[in-house]
């Protein structure tokens, strides 16, 4: 009988002989290897060379005879007769036979990939027995094996780890029963991702559960450091749509701090070294990188017919890629909500510290600063959990915590992985948590707020509301978003809707670039020298590229969510005072009296003043469109006073290569002053649609002030006046077969207003996130 099987003998099928790992590895060995991806060679020690083993060395009376008297309930008991097990199997030879067999699947690797190949050495679990999440990486792995002593050598400890303290005490636990249980290994080539890089994809966003991107992520070393939350990894997007339809592009890119890296070692196995500043500053993964493993999870996504996890490693020796893992996703998959719950923070007290939001909920209580899990703090039910990370034993106080908090790890790492699966907020990565944050002090943990979580000082005021998302009918209006934050337009997208009707890029230039458009071109211009120093750090020595693709990120992100429904992205309409808030803005931009009446919307766009910034927007508006292949997004121009102005802007943007009609560019305007309303009959002319702009329309109808509280009481959009001037656009639009829309505030307050749109017949109403649901319920109610 035989008691290995190669890589390219095993499939999905075979997990009873061959566990779970080394199943899927044959799996993909035979069906993706060479197609979009390398998969390492290997074979696997079968449960019946455990068995055989067992038998062979009569260790199966002997382990009957250790567990016979076993008492979970008492700790030196269970650790006992663990290590009285583990030792039986440490202690015996394996028969010749099964260590023949071994030698010989050894020798056939080494024709493969050369005589000193190195091999990863794994154990990989046969049965249900074990749950998988908390149980990663509980049972060994030996990297570097070399030499046939080793291997046979790391085989016995492999399946000596069937009997860690923690295994038995679940199966003692769940009742099953510690000698029908049997373990496999797999012994393939080694990626040496020591010399080079590794991660996770996922064939979804684990944030959102979000289906049409590709997330991954990567840092330099062994992969363990990232499955583990040790490092604040590199993450990419890859919007899979477009990818299909043949484009090659990233649609989004985020720097990790990669502050460690896991080599080999001298004395020990593996160790972590402080990873070179050089390298912390780039990405561990090009974009061709990035894009051979997003096709790759396609791939593999495809083939199993369901959302995957996938663990790749690129071997510093040739190069090259390769896929080590993949198992199926079940966290962020079976998140498609018909309810969300949406936290809002009304009021909050001193911001402590920032990290990547994980959830989107509010926790408060009791912060707790853990620094190893033996550590007896007093941590109660409630507290919220602060730690410099966290692993797989840490879990029994994040299932008593109201919210985590951790100084590393990215959204992948075990705290977010962990805490999304108990549904508890989590800011992680913050850097600092540990000496920020006062040991006993009150907390509140927010991760309502987009990508960035916080941690405020003491307890904040804050409400949740449940959202139902199911509707069962879509109204013949279209009702669309009004939304400017990348990091929630994937869980935005669950909402809802037939798509974004206002996309305000100086929301986008805020919050994913920050950097003013002209400081990043002329960083030698900023005069504050931290202000200069901060933007020369973040544009590096490229400003015009830095600003093209954080913008493009932005933009895509919002498109990517909502592809291939319309997005329509308004070109920025900052006002000089808030333009200047930007980093480096100040010197860039005049003081004026009266800002909302100055240098903003469509007239800077022409100007000297900003025309530098305003290639920047267009270009990045056609890699969103053309690289990345977005065409769903619509652009569209604010505040246009006059039609000369309309006329200098799109002669503008068609030298920047956005010439309306161009691979079908449609171009609107903001209807939001007197003169587009008056004028829409020539207004229609030069654009696809005009969407009202009721906040300043009303401002400029009235002539109030939007900003002044002092006369608020007689800003009103539902003034006679104010109707007089929507319906004068609505009916001017339909005249034309121009698209009416409107994106002003006033629909997402006024559920008359949303009535009297309804009944003028405008085609789109586009509302805040937190409105869309009454508003799709008023129109359908108005539609009859
Ligand atoms: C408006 O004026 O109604 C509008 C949507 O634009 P903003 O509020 O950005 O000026
Ligand atoms: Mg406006």
């Amino acid at each position: 009988m035989s008691y290995i099987r190669t890589f390219g003998e095993v499939g999905i099928a075979d997990v009873p002989l061959v566990g779970g790992k080394n199943a899927s590895l044959g799996e993909m060995y035979r069906h993706i290897h060479d197609r979009d991806i390398r998969v390492p060679n290997g074979f696997a020690v079968t449960a019946d060379g455990y068995r055989h083993f067992l038998r062979a060395s009569g260790i199966d009376t002997a382990l009957a005879t250790v567990f016979a008297d076993l008492d979970i309930d008492d700790r030196e008991n269970l650790a006992e007769r663990a290590d009285r097990a583990r030792k039986l199997l440490l202690g015996a030879s394996l028969p010749e036979d099964l260590t023949e067999e071994i030698l010989a699947g050894y020798r056939a690797l080494r024709q493969e990939y050369g005589d000193d190949v190195a091999l990863a050495v794994r154990s990989s679990a046969t049965a249900e027995d074990l749950p998988d999440a908390s149980f990663a990486g509980q049972h060994e792995t030996y990297l570097h094996v070399q030499g046939e002593e080793a291997l046979l050598d790391a085989v016995r400890r492999c399946f000596a780890s069937i009997f860690t303290d923690r295994a038995v005490d679940y199966r003692a636990r769940h009742g099953y029963d510690q000698l029908s249980v049997a373990l496999s290994v797999g012994v393939m080539k080694m990626v040496r991702s020591d010399l080079a890089c590794s991660g996770v994809s996922f064939t979804l966003d684990t944030e959102s559960g979000f289906r049409d991107v590709v997330f991954v992520t990567g840092s330099y070393g062994l992969g363990e450091n990232v499955v583990q939350g040790l490092v604040e990894p590199d993450e990419f997007y890859v919007h899979k749509p477009t990818y299909a339809a043949g484009h090659r592009a990233v649609l989004s890119r985020r720097l990790g701090s990669k502050a460690v890296r896991m080599v080999l070692g001298e004395s020990e196995p593996v160790r972590n070294e402080p990873t070179p500043p050089a390298e912390r500053d780039r990405f561990c993964l090009t974009d061709e990188e990035v894009l051979e493993l997003a096709g790759a999870a396609m791939t593999i996504e495809r083939h199993y017919g369901k959302p995957m996890d996938i663990e790749w490693a690129k071997d510093g020796t040739d190069g090259l890629l390769y896929v080590v893992q993949a198992r199926p996703e079940t966290v962020a998959a079976t998140r498609r909500p018909t309810v969300t719950t949406r936290y809002v923070v009304d009021a909050h007290g001193d911001l402590i510290t920032s990290g990547r939001a994980v959830g989107a909920k509010v926790g408060a209580g009791r912060a707790r600063i853990v620094r190893s899990m033996g550590e007896d703090v007093g941590f109660t039910s409630g507290d919220v959990l602060v730690a410099s990370s966290t692993s797989p034993d840490w879990e029994p106080l994040m299932k008593i915590a109201s919210a985590v908090v951790t100084e590393h790890g990215g959204r992948t790492c075990h705290a977010a992985i962990v805490a999304r699966e108990l549904g508890i907020p989590a800011v992680v990565g913050t850097g600092d948590a540990t000496s920020t944050i006062i040991d006993g002090e009150e907390v509140t943990v927010s991760c309502a707020e987009g990508d960035e979580g916080h941690v405020y000082r003491g307890l904040a005021d804050f409400h949740a509301n449940d959202v139902a998302t199911a509707l069962t009918s879509r109204p013949r209006t279209h009702v669309m978003l009004n939304l400017g934050n990348p990091g929630i337009a994937f869980e935005s997208s669950f909402l809802p809707n037939d798509g974004v009707g206002l996309a305000r890029m100086e929301f986008i230039l805020a919050e994913h670039v920050r950097v003013h458009p002209l400081a990043a071109l002329h960083p030698d211009r900023i005069t504050d020298p931290s202000q200069r120093a901060e933007v020369e750090r973040l544009v590096g020595d490229d400003g015009a590229a830095y600003v093209v693709e954080k913008l493009a990120e932005g933009i895509g992100s919002i498109a990517a969510a909502f592809h291939p429904k319309p997005v329509v992205v308004r070109l920025s309409d900052f006002k000089t005072n808030e333009y200047a808030t930007l980093l480096g803005g100040a010197d860039f931009e005049p003081a004026e009296a009266n800002p909302m009446l100055g240098f903003r919307g469509a007239a800077r766009y022409a100007h000297p003043a900003y025309t530098e910034g305003f290639a920047l927007e267009c270009a990045a508006l056609r890699r969103v469109r053309e690289e990345i292949g977005l065409e769903n997004v619509i652009v569209m121009l604010p505040f246009v006073r006059r039609l000369d102005e309309a006329d200098r802007v799109l002669a503008r943007m068609a030298e920047l290569g956005l010439r309306r009609g161009d691979h079908g560019l449609k171009v609107y305007a903001m209807c939001e002053i007197p003169s587009n309303v008056i004028l829409v009959d020539e207004f229609a002319e030069r654009f696809d649609g005009f969407s009202i702009g009721s906040n300043d329309l009303t401002q400029l109808t009235l002539g109030v002030d939007r900003d002044s509280e002092l006369v608020a009481f007689d800003y009103d959009e539902r003034d006679l006046a104010v109707q007089r001037m929507i319906t004068l656009a609505v009916e001017g639009c339909r005249r034309h077969g121009m698209h009416s829309g409107i994106c002003g505030q006033a629909p997402s307050d006024h559920p008359e207003v949303v009535r009297f749109l309804v009944g003028l017949g405008i085609d789109a109403i586009s509302v805040t996130p937190d409105s869309i649901l009454a508003v799709t319920q008023t129109v359908l109610a108005a539609e009859g």
